[in-house]
């Protein structure tokens, strides 16, 4: 697989053609931003872990029957995908309350919750990827109601493969961001599941291991990210 002309520098990616109009190559770089790109900053060796756990995630996933974009993975850092029309949605599952969930209804921080609950943000820069229902997705025209449905179904099909998942690795699982597109006539799980997209507290101690510690300057970013591969096996 060759890298043609760069289609797209994102945040965290870089997004090249290939010589074949269904395949695209993503770079994962290592620089960070958070709050809607104010913060900025690098996390040395998160481009590759994020590349590999991202696709190690979503081989799991595939085994059980969620469909993604990955084809193959090219080097540290490179990756194959399908080229799909990203559905401007960001999708969030939680489990339990934290960030901006516990901001705005003030639940503390770690509280667990009856049930998994999702909702959406229409992924939008300049007004700051505001959260949205699912009528409003149909207002804006985001996606239909089937499509909506099928991003539901798979929502919560994969949060359960990754709570267990996370949790033979004394993760919790207490919240994750994920994309769809759509593929053909088809809708597929894109973008990333990584340290950068998800909450992960240890199980015993509820100690942070994600992206908080460099949102909110905990420290010992590369180390958390880094311990989480060694937890899963990865490294
Ligand atoms: N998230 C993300 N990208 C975003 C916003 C959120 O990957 O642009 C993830 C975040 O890492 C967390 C979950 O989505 O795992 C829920 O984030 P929340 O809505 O609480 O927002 P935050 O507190 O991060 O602003």
């Amino acid at each position: 697989m060759k890298k043609c002309e760069q289609l797209y520098e994102g945040k965290a990616k870089k997004v090249f053609l290939t010589e074949d109009p269904d395949i695209l190559i993503v770079d994962y770089k290592d620089d960070a931003t958070a709050f809607n790109g104010e913060k900025k900053g690098t996390i040395v060796g998160k481009g590759a872990i994020n590349n590999r756990m991202a696709n190690y995630i979503f081989k799991q996933l595939e085994k059980e029957g969620v469909p993604t974009h990955l084809v193959e993975e090219l080097s540290d850092r490179e990756t194959a995908v399908k080229r799909v029309s990203i559905i401007p949605l960001e999708v969030i599952v939680r489990n339990v309350a934290a960030g901006s969930f516990s901001k705005r209804l003030g639940i503390s921080e770690g509280t667990p919750f009856e049930e998994p609950t999702i909702e959406f943000s229409y992924k939008n820069d300049e007004l700051g990827d505001p959260l949205i229902n699912d009528y409003f997705a149909r207002a804006l025209n985001l996606a239909t109601w089937e499509e909506i449905e099928i991003i539901k179904k798979y929502a919560f099909k994969i949060n359960e493969v990754l709570k267990a998942f996370f949790l033979k690795a004394d993760l919790k699982l207490v919240d994750f961001k994920i994309e769809f597109g759509r593929y053909h006539d088809t809708i597929i799980l894109a973008d990333e599941i990584s340290p950068d997209t998800c909450r992960l507290w240890d199980v015993h101690t509820n100690e942070k291991l994600d992206k908080d510690r460099f949102r909110r300057d905990l420290g010992n970013v590369e180390e958390a990210y880094n311990e989480v591969m060694k937890r899963l096996g990865l490294n």
